[in-house]
């Protein structure tokens, strides 16, 4: 493990020096981030092994000579970070250990550099970079470049005042397009091309970069009678500094995560990239009594976003095999987490799809996910390539039964061509019970399997013979009494579906959801869709000579015809019921917002059960809310919810409905 350390260390002085010294990062920061925790970890548990060049306890990083070195009065820090509600939360509950009981500052984590701007009376005489944090760079001929940096302030005061310089993303976008132009390399992001602009030599370049600055730090508020942090901001705009017109003084934790919540959603449309959220204990006293360590002060701490786009190693290709016999490639990932969630796997599509990305085992690829969308690979990223990578190679036969595939002509697929295939037949009774076709909860893909491979289960009239099993079921590893008898009756409730479900889960080339219920809201049996001609059914609107060729084949192959059979003989419904009565009523097309601390489901767990159930969630409170969920300490979306007379449901409310 010391080893690891020493690597550890490494790899982070060594990104520290590009990312700081040279503008130039050659990782991402959620690489960054996640070596820095590995590193925290082995440190907290040796705390004996602790180096002094360990990049845990440096702010910054090396000060080049070509710049006019500065002290700095007092140190100018880095910030702790975090990474989750839960670890807001935490936070908050190391702050009321100390007995003390804020109101929080809440603020944009701008992604700049920061600057601190000296004056005398009232006259600017020094505008420095953040270096190392006790050294800085003289950057002050840059500075004064920007228009928003007050050359003289409103009132002749000597002070300190420190802030972040940033670029817009317009500015970038259009730097960038000339960059292109004149075959220079483009700049990664607003915080290197802000970085890299004031630490140039020549001011002229730094004024052509229209550079622009957030003032968010006076480092020593009482010596000018004020006693807290927005009262610091407020003066320092009031001296004739930019603030940050989003700052939020808040009362709780709680209304510090509706912060979070609020800009998360909105971050996309400012005209300035944030990566996170700054957290401030607002009084000052208060900043003092819990203090520093020797990177960070203990009285804020930065919210970072998750990711939604991170670099990962692409391990290897794997097959799979659908219940069509489609064949799909799967890249397998080093597990990386994307938009707070873990991803180990993305799928490839098919051969041209890997081939026009150029994609080769053991590259790094940038993979993206945001919100819903199932994880993507974006693209490959070359310059880190060995030389050790491996070309893709599209495989000729099943990886599950060893048939020679087959692609069709002008098609990009290959198929396993063999109807008994395995891989096809687990995936066709995955299909069968899965949510949106005949809906038999317990059922999930991995029990699937098993009982697949267990012999219980081959073709779909098996599930129905399952209650045959009851004593085996009982007696394996991980299903209990209950859970067997549970399922069971999933099973035997799930013959009383309406047809539209069973139509989806025959799995019929190209009969989706959606035309499934379009077949059973007009042929109404399916006994009557099944002798349904060529005509018949083209003569639906929606139905074209796809989809009804395909169900003439389906309902003319005998063995098709056994099943359907089988299946009536025990006991499914072969019938339309009409418009389904959604279990969920409570949920279906409504939105939810959640406010206040849940004690019974963490907010990722609420929005998920509302989303299963059909239900949406959103940030903010409007008309268009249907209902708000309000945990303890609630902070301004309860009061909105008032006002505009919104239901409001407890948790305990919440908790009723779902168990309904
Ligand atoms: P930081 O960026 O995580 O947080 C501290 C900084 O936030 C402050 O110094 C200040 O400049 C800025 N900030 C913006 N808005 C602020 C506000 N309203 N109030 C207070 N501060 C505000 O810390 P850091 O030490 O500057 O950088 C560390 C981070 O930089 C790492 O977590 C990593 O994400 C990134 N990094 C990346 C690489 C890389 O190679 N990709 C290398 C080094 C660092």
């Amino acid at each position: 493990m010391k080893d690891r350390m020493h690597e550890l260390i490494d790899i982070l002085n060594e990104a520290d020096y590009n990312y700081y010294t040279l503008d130039n990062p050659t990782i991402t920061d959620q690489e960054y981030d996640k070596y820095m925790r590995e590193l925290i970890e082995i440190e907290e548990e040796h705390p004996d092994w602790i180096e002094n060049d360990s990049p845990t306890h440096k702010v910054g990083g090396k000060i080049i000579d070509s710049f006019q070195k500065v002290k700095h009065k007092i140190p100018m820090m880095s910030l702790s970070d975090v990474f989750s509600e839960s670890e807001v939360y935490a936070f908050g509950k190391r702050i009321e250990k100390e007995n003390i009981h804020p109101q929080y500052v809440c603020e944009l984590k701008i992604d700049g550099l920061s600057v601190s701007l000296l004056y005398e009376k009232g006259k600017l005489v020094r505008a420095a970079t953040r270096g190392d944090g006790v050294t800085g760079e003289d950057i002050t001929h840059n500075a004064i470049t920007i228009k928003t940096i007050p050359l003289k302030l409103k009132e002749p005061v000597d002070i300190e005042v420190r802030g972040e310089i940033f670029m817009n993303k317009e500015t970038l976008a259009k730097l960038n397009e000339i960059r292109r132009q004149n075959n220079e390399p483009l700049l990664q992001n607003c915080r290197n091309a802000a970085s890299g602009s004031i630490r140039q030599l020549d001011s002229k370049v730094a004024a052509q970069r229209k550079l622009d600055v957030f003032m968010y730090h006076l480092p020593n508020p009482l010596d000018y009678g004020l006693n807290t942090h927005q009262e610091a901001l407020d003066y320092i705009k009031k001296l004739g500094f930019k603030t940050n017109p989003n700052n939020r003084l808040v009362n709780s934790i709680e209304e510090v995560l509706e912060f979070i919540e609020e800009k998360t959603a909105t971050r996309d449309s400012l005209p300035y990239d944030i990566d996170g959220i700054v957290i401030k204990v607002n009084g000052i006293k208060d900043q003092q009594k819990l203090g520093f360590t020797a990177k960070y002060p203990k009285w804020a701490t930065a919210y970072k976003f998750p990711a939604t786009q991170v670099l990962t190693k692409l391990k290897d290709i794997i097959f799979t095999v659908g219940r069509t016999g489609q064949i799909t490639p799967n890249a397998v990932l080093d597990p990386v987490i994307v938009a707070g969630s873990t991803i180990s796997r993305a799928t490839l599509h098919n051969e041209d799809y890997v081939n026009e990305k150029d994609l080769k085992i053991g590259d790094i690829v940038s993979i993206r996910k945001a919100g819903d969308v199932i994880p993507e690979v974006v693209e490959v990223i070359k310059e880190r390539r060995t030389g050790a990578e491996k070309d893709f190679e599209m495989i000729k036969t099943c990886p599950m039964c060893n048939s020679q595939l087959i692609k069709k002509e002008g098609q990009v697929d290959y198929f396993c061509p063999n109807e008994n295939c395995p891989a096809r037949s687990v995936e066709q009774l995955i299909h069968f019970v899965s949510r949106n076709a005949m809906n038999i909860d317990g059922m999930g893909d991995r029990i699937m399997e098993d009982f697949y491979n267990f012999g219980f289960i081959k073709n779909i009239t098996d599930i129905y013979h399952l209650k045959n099993h009851e004593k085996d079921l009982i007696r394996l590893e991980g299903y209990g009494e209950k859970s067997v008898s549970n399922l069971l009756e999933a099973i035997e409730n799930s013959k009383k579906n309406s047809l539209e479900r069973l139509i989806f889960a025959l799995g019929i080339s190209h009969v989706g959801e959606k035309t499934a219920k379009i077949l059973a809201t007009n042929f109404k049996d399916l006994r009557t869709l099944q002798n349904a001609t060529m005509e018949e059914l083209v003569s639906i609107s929606d139905i074209g000579d796809i989809i009804a060729k395909s169900l003439i084949d389906y309902f003319h192959d005998e063995k098709n015809l056994l099943t359907i059979d089988k299946l009536e003989e025990l006991g499914l419904n072969f019938k339309y019921l009409g418009q389904e009565v959604n279990e969920d009523e409570n949920f279906t097309e409504k939105t939810f917002v959640l406010t206040g601390s849940l004690e019974l489901f963490t907010r990722d767990e609420a929005k998920e059960i509302i989303e299963n159930l059909g239900g949406k969630t959103s940030e903010s409170v409007s008309k268009k809310t249907s209902v708000v969920i309000v945990g303890a300490n609630p902070g301004s979306k309860y009061q909105k919810a008032q006002e505009l007379g919104i239901p409001i449901w407890t948790e305990e409310e919440f908790k009723d409905k779902i168990n309904k």
